[in-house]
C-alpha cells in the first residue's frame, strides 16, 4: 500500500502534443471551427421558481418493426458507450491524454464513416451522442469518488436504454385528451402505442425521453417534463413557530422507524416475493447452461424482479408523500449507495439472507430518492446526517454514550439515566435532534426572507454555509 501512495501521480500530456496524439494515434479529428457562422447567443431560458423536472413513465407496445429498430438502437448505444470507454481508457493508459465528451463525439463521426461500422448511421446520431453523454456522467461520478470506474455494458446484463433529446422525437398532443398524444421516435415511421395510465400536464412538451426494455422484455418510455409544482405551506409544530421535524432510522428489523415510534415494516408481499425468488434462483442453478428451460426460468426471475420494484415504488410513494406533507424538516442517515451495495455482498451468507438484504437495500435507496425529489418539489428540507454519527449508541434522554450493541439487541437501558430505549426509536430521535442542530446552524445564517436549502448534507456543511 505504501508503495502505491508514494508513486508520483502520472502527468497528463497537454497542448499541441496531446492534439497530435489524438489525431494520429487515436483517430480523433480536430475541432472544426465555423468561422463563417456567427455564434447565436443562447436563448435565456428563465426557469420559473416552482418549475421542476418530473419524470412520467409509461408502458408501450412496439410493433415488430419498431422492436427491431429499437433492438438495433439499443445495440448501437451499447457499442458506442463501450467504444467511448475503451477510447478514453486507452488514451490515458497509453498516451496520458485526457479525452472528454466533445472528443468522443468527434470520434463518433469517424466511426460512422468507417466501413465496418456504417450501420451506426442507421441510428439517430443524437441518441448515440446521449450514450456518450451517459459515459461522461459515469466518469464524472467516478472522479467525484461516488462510483467505481465505468464498466462495459454487456448485452443481456445491462438494461437496454436509449435517450432521445428534443430533436430526436416528435410529439403531437391529442386535442381531445390533453396531456396524451402521439410520440414518434427518430428513424421510425409510426407513433408508439403508449398506454396512458395518466396524462402529462396539458400543453407541455417533453424535454427529453428515454426508451427502455427491462429484462422481462417490457418496454417503457420515460418522459421528462418541466412542470410547475406549488410548494406546500410550511409545517410548524402546533402552537409554535418551530418547523416540524421528523427523524428516520433505516433498519433491518423495520424498514423505517420514525422518532414518534411509528414503524414501517417491509411489506409482507415483498417477503413473499423474496421467498419465491430464492426458489427460482435455486431452480436456475439446477438447469443446464444455455438450455431453453434455463432461459425460461431466467425470464420468470426477471419478471419477478420487475414486479418487486413496481410494488416497492408504489408502496413507498404513499409513505413519502405523507411524510413530506406533514413535516418541514426530514432527517435521515447518509447511506451512500456504494455502501448499500457492499452490505449485500457479505461473504458466506446464505443466498436467502443475501437476497433479502438486497431487497431491503433497494428499498432504502428508493426511499431516499423519493424523499429527495419530493422535498425539492414541496419546499421541504432534507437533512442528511453523517454516516459516522453515533445515532444508535447515544442516549437520546441524557446524551450519554451507551454500550456497543449487536444488531440483535432491540432494547437497552441507559446506565446514565435509567431510561429504557427501543433501539430504533432512540436512533430516530437522535437523528432528528442532530438534524435540527444542523438545520439551525444553516438557517440562522440566512437573511430573513431566504428559505432554508432543500438538502443539507452534514459532509458538505461548509458548502451549505457558504452558499447561504
Ligand atoms: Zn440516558
Amino acid at each position: 500500500m505504501g508503495e502505491l501512495a508514494e508513486k508520483p501521480k502520472p502527468k497528463a500530456v497537454k497542448g499541441e502534443e496531446a492534439k497530435r496524439i489524438k489525431r494520429e494515434a487515436l483517430g480523433i479529428g480536430d475541432r472544426r471551427k465555423h468561422h463563417s457562422r456567427k455564434a447565436t447567443p443562447l436563448k435565456g431560458h428563465a426557469k420559473e421558481p416552482d418549475a421542476h423536472h418530473r419524470l412520467y413513465r409509461f408502458r408501450f407496445y412496439p410493433t415488430e418493426e419498431q422492436a427491431g429498430q429499437l433492438a438495433q438502437t439499443f445495440g448501437a448505444c451499447r457499442w458506442v458507450y463501450n467504444e467511448g470507454l475503451a477510447l478514453r481508457s486507452m488514451a490515458w493508459e497509453e498516451h496520458r491524454v485526457n479525452v472528454g465528451f466533445a472528443e468522443t463525439c468527434r470520434a463518433l463521426t469517424g466511426w460512422k464513416r468507417a466501413e465496418e461500422t456504417v450501420w451506426l448511421k442507421e441510428v439517430s446520431s443524437t441518441v448515440l451522442q446521449q450514450s456518450l453523454r451517459h459515459l461522461e456522467q459515469a466518469f464524472g461520478r467516478f472522479f467525484k469518488g461516488v462510483a467505481r470506474y465505468p464498466r462495459r455494458k454487456k448485452k443481456g446484463r445491462s438494461r437496454d436504454s436509449a435517450t432521445y433529446v428534443r430533436t430526436g422525437f416528435t410529439w403531437v398532443e391529442d386535442p381531445e385528451r390533453p396531456g396524451t398524444g402521439l410520440i414518434t421516435l427518430a428513424k421510425q415511421s409510426q407513433p408508439l402505442d403508449v398506454r396512458w395510465s395518466r396524462a402529462l400536464p396539458a400543453g407541455t412538451v417533453p424535454v427529453r425521453l428515454s426508451v427502455t426494455r427491462d429484462r422481462a422484455s417490457r418496454y417503457f418510455v420515460s418522459m421528462l417534463v418541466e412542470e410547475r409544482i406549488a410548494p406546500l405551506p410550511a409545517a410548524f409544530v402546533p402552537g409554535s413557530r418551530a418547523p416540524k421535524a421528523v427523524g428516520l432510522d433505516l433498519g433491518l428489523a423495520s424498514l423505517v422507524t420514525l422518532d414518534d415510534g411509528t414503524k414501517i415494516d417491509h411489506p409482507r408481499l415483498l417477503k413473499r416475493y423474496a421467498e419465491k425468488l430464492v426458489r427460482l434462483q435455486r431452480e436456475l442453478h439446477k438447469k443446464v447452461r444455455g438450455s431453453r428451460n434455463r432461459e425460461k426460468v431466467k425470464q420468470k426471475i426477471a419478471r419477478l424482479y420487475a414486479l418487486i420494484s413496481d410494488v416497492r415504488r408504489d408502496m413507498l410513494d404513499q409513505f413519502t408523500t405523507r411524510l413530506v406533507r406533514e413535516n418541514q424538516v426530514l432527517v435521515v442517515e447518509d447511506l451512500s449507495i456504494v455502501n448499500l451495495m457492499r452490505a449485500a455482498r457479505g461473504k458466506g451468507k446464505r443466498r436467502k439472507a443475501r437476497l433479502n438484504e438486497a431487497i431491503i437495500d433497494a428499498s432504502w435507496g428508493e426511499l431516499l430518492r423519493q424523499l429527495r425529489y419530493k422535498c425539492e418539489w414541496y419546499g421541504r428540507t432534507l437533512v442528511i446526517v453523517d454516516r459516522f454519527f453515533p445515532s444508535t449508541r447515544r442516549c437520546s434522554a441524557c446524551q450519554a454514550k451507551g454500550p456497543r450493541m449487536d444488531v440483535s439487541v432491540r432494547e437497552w437501558t441507559c446506565t446514565g439515566c435509567g431510561v429504557v430505549h427501543d433501539r430504533d426509536v432512540n436512533a430516530a430521535v437522535n437523528l432528528r435532534d442532530e438534524g435540527m442542530r444542523l438545520y439551525w446552524l444553516v438557517a440562522t445564517g440566512l437573511p430573513p426572507e431566504k428559505k432554508a436549502p432543500m438538502v443539507i448534507k452534514a459532509s458538505e456543511l461548509e458548502k451549505c454555509l457558504l452558499a447561504a
